[in-house]
Formats: C-alpha cells, structure tokens, sequence
C-alpha cells in the first residue's frame, strides 16, 4: 500500500525576499502597460478580492490612479476573513467578521474610493468547495464592459485560486475581461520562475502619490500587521508583505496563454 502524500503547502513562513526580486532585472523588463490602456475610461472596474486586504495588495496603487481619473470601482469582498487567526482568542471570528471590513472600507477611503465592498460573506478558507456558488453571484453582478482583477489562479493559497476559477466562469459568461494578479505567488516563487506566465506579465506603473496612499493603506489592516500576542504567532502580512506593497509598480497577468494554461 502505498503512503499517503500531503501536499506541500507552497506559502512558506520566510518567503523570497523583497532584495531578491528587485535585485532579478527580469522584473524591469516585464512589458509596461499604462493605466490608460489597461482600463479603458469607458470601463467599470471590479475588484474580486477573496479575502478583506488582496484589494490593496493586488492592485491598491492601481485604483488610486483610477479613481483620479473617476473611472467607477467596485470592490466585491468574497469573504469575511474570519479565518485568519486560528486558535487565537485575541483575534476570534466573531470579531475579524466585525473588524475586517470596516478595515477594508477605511483602506479604500485611503485610495479615494468611497463606495464600500460588496460582501458576499462566503467562507474563508472554503472557497475550494464554493467556486461554482461563487461563479453563479459574480454572474449577476458583472457585466461586458466591465474589467475584473482577481488573484492568479495559480496563487498557491485555495481561496485565490478557487475565487479566480469562479472569476474565468464568470467573466467567460458575461463576456468581461479578466486580469489576474499575484499575491502569495512573490512568496514562494523564485526570480524567473517557470511556474509563472512571465510571457503574460505586464507592470504598471505607479506615481508617487499612488504609492504613498497604498502604504497608508496596508496601515488600515491593523488585524493583519500586528503580531498575535495570544497564540505568539507574527503578523499576517509580515515587513516582506509590506515592502513589496512598497513598490513602484504593480505586475498583472492578462493574455491567451493564461487561458490556454487553464485547460
Ligand atoms: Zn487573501
């Protein structure tokens, strides 16, 4: 009989570094794409965010420069994130359900949007299980004008990737465009690493005030950047997670071998 083989968890307690990636020239030569060409002015932009904060880390600098240019964002919180302290009985579900999304609007006011997430209040950490629940929801609340971000499919964490799989379902449906972004993908992948569609990878830009608002942002998820002095357990989103929310770009995925990739 042969042994049970679990799956190794790819998101890793030290991640790769914020030096290593900047100091990789690959990132420098990723294809540069505008906020101009990559949201149209006459799109609406929806925001699918699997758990309150990805909005931020995936394209928070991003919708600063959106919502200068008063192009409509809607944010759609798939879940709560009640699940991310477990054990803890400084952060208990009852209070991350409460906490997380007022965290959430105070970030987004951060960036200049107003309107608060749409909360679909799915499980944390059972996305996997809810995909086709989820695909069915985000059918109704899109439509072919609208340009979706979600997180890369292949994120290494469940919940991205059920919620971009739910994404693709929908965005096929509705004939809406889809840009995936990664997030725990900079934590256990390596410079160049063949396991990321680099031929699919574009960098945006960011401007000073793009980024000094998406620093002051990430300061909005309290529950997420201090330590947890009741199980001893760090921070959730470490000093790595926060430099590289630092950078003066953002990189996203957008293009048929994504798709291709799919299958
Ligand atoms: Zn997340």
């Amino acid at each position: 009989m042969k042994a049970l083989r679990l799956a190794e968890p790819l998101i890793r307690p030290e991640g790769t570094s914020e030096e290593t990636w900047t100091g990789w020239g690959g990132l420098a030569r990723l294809r540069l794409v505008d906020t101009d060409a990559l949201v149209p002015d006459d799109s609406r932009v929806v925001v699918v965010a699997p758990h309150p904060d990805d909005e931020v880390l995936m394209i928070g600098g991003l919708l600063v420069q959106l919502a200068r240019k008063g192009i409509p964002v809607r944010v759609i919180a798939v879940t709560d994130g009640t699940a991310s302290h477990r054990g803890s009985s400084a952060w208990t579900p009852r209070r991350l359900q409460q906490l997380r999304p007022q965290e959430s609007r105070a970030a987004l006011r951060c960036l200049g949007i107003t309107e608060p997430p749409l909360r679909l209040r799915l499980d944390d950490g059972g996305l996997a299980k809810q995909h086709g629940r989820l695909a069915e929801r985000l059918c109704g609340l899109i439509d072919r004008r609208d340009i979706v971000f979600t997180t890369w499919r292949r994120d290494g964490h469940p919940d991205h990737e059920a919620t971009a799989r739910a994404c693709v379902s929908a965005t096929r449906r509705r004939c809406a465009r889809l840009v995936e972004v990664p997030v725990w993908a900079w934590n256990w992948a390596r410079p160049g690493d063949p396991r990321l569609p680099w031929r699919d990878a574009f960098r945006l830009t960011l401007d000073a005030d793009a980024r000094r608002r998406k620093c002051f942002a990430m300061q909005a998820y309290e529950s997420q950047i201090v330590p947890d002095h009741s199980t001893g357990a760090g921070p959730v989103l470490d000093a790595v997670m926060l430099q590289r929310a630092a950078r003066p770009f953002e990189v996203i995925f957008s293009g048929e071998d994504l798709a291709r990739s799919m299958s």
